[in-house]
Order: C-alpha cells, then sequence, then structure tokens
C-alpha cells in the first residue's frame, strides 16, 4: 500500500479527522493554501474522478454535503469558501486517490486555471 491517502485512512499515519463515516473522511492539508484547507476523501481508493465508475459517483454528492457541513462548522459558511477537485496531471492533482479540497478563511483569488 503505497498511496499516502490510503495510508491515513488506515491509521497507519497518525492524522486528526474532522469527520468521519462509512464512506469518507476529512483532515487538516498538510501544506495549507488557505486558513481553512481540508481534504474529504473517499476511503475506498479511486485514483482520480476520471477513474471513478458511474455508478459510484454519488460519492462526490456526499463528499460536497459534508464539505459544505464543515465549512459550516468552521464558520465560513457565510463568509465563503471553495470545493475543487483536481483530475489527473494537467488538473493539477498530485496525490492519485480521489480527493476533494474545502478552501476558506480569506477571499481567495481567481486560480481558475
Ligand atoms: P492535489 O494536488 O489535488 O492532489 O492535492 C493533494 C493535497 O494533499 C496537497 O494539497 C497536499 O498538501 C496534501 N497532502 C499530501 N500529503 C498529505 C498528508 N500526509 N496529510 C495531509 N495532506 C497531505
Ligand atoms: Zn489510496
Amino acid at each position: 500500500m503505497d498511496c499516502v491517502f490510503c495510508q491515513i485512512i488506515a491509521g497507519k499515519i497518525a492524522t486528526d479527522f474532522l469527520y468521519q463515516d462509512a464512506r469518507i473522511v476529512a483532515f487538516r492539508d498538510i501544506n495549507p493554501a488557505a486558513p481553512t484547507h481540508i481534504l474529504i476523501v473517499p476511503k475506498k481508493h479511486f485514483q482520480s474522478l476520471a477513474d471513478l465508475p458511474e455508478d459510484k459517483m454519488a460519492i462526490t454528492g456526499h463528499m460536497v454535503k459534508i464539505a459544505t457541513k464543515l465549512a459550516r462548522q468552521g464558520g465560513i459558511a457565510e463568509s465563503g469558501f471553495r470545493l475543487v477537485i483536481n483530475s489527473g496531471k494537467e488538473g493539477g492533482q498530485v496525490v492519485p486517490h480521489l480527493h476533494m479540497h474545502l478552501l476558506g478563511g480569506r477571499r481567495l483569488t481567481n486560480g481558475m486555471g
């Protein structure tokens, strides 16, 4: 198992989970790009959004729901936040395990590519 997020999910790398259920976990990004930077990660390993089978797409809705809940809990639901899923090399994905970024806590720059 050489996937860093699979190791985190398996408890092999000590990490504080801000949220977890049967399907996903959430933890702070090790290299935060904003005051709030949380990763929402399916427990099951899918390499990327492009690798997620159509019959498993519902997990993304669950990720959005929990990310929004975490934004509310973190007090940034009103001020504003951004959800990002990078998919593949040119999409800027570095860790090849599907994940969503929750970013906020300051006015975000318009880094849309
Ligand atoms: P991406 O570029 O979308 O693949 O994002 C991967 C993110 O994972 C980056 O923002 C990294 O800072 C973050 N990351 C990598 N390793 C860890 C780790 N061990 N714990 C928390 N976040 C990590
Ligand atoms: Zn993995």
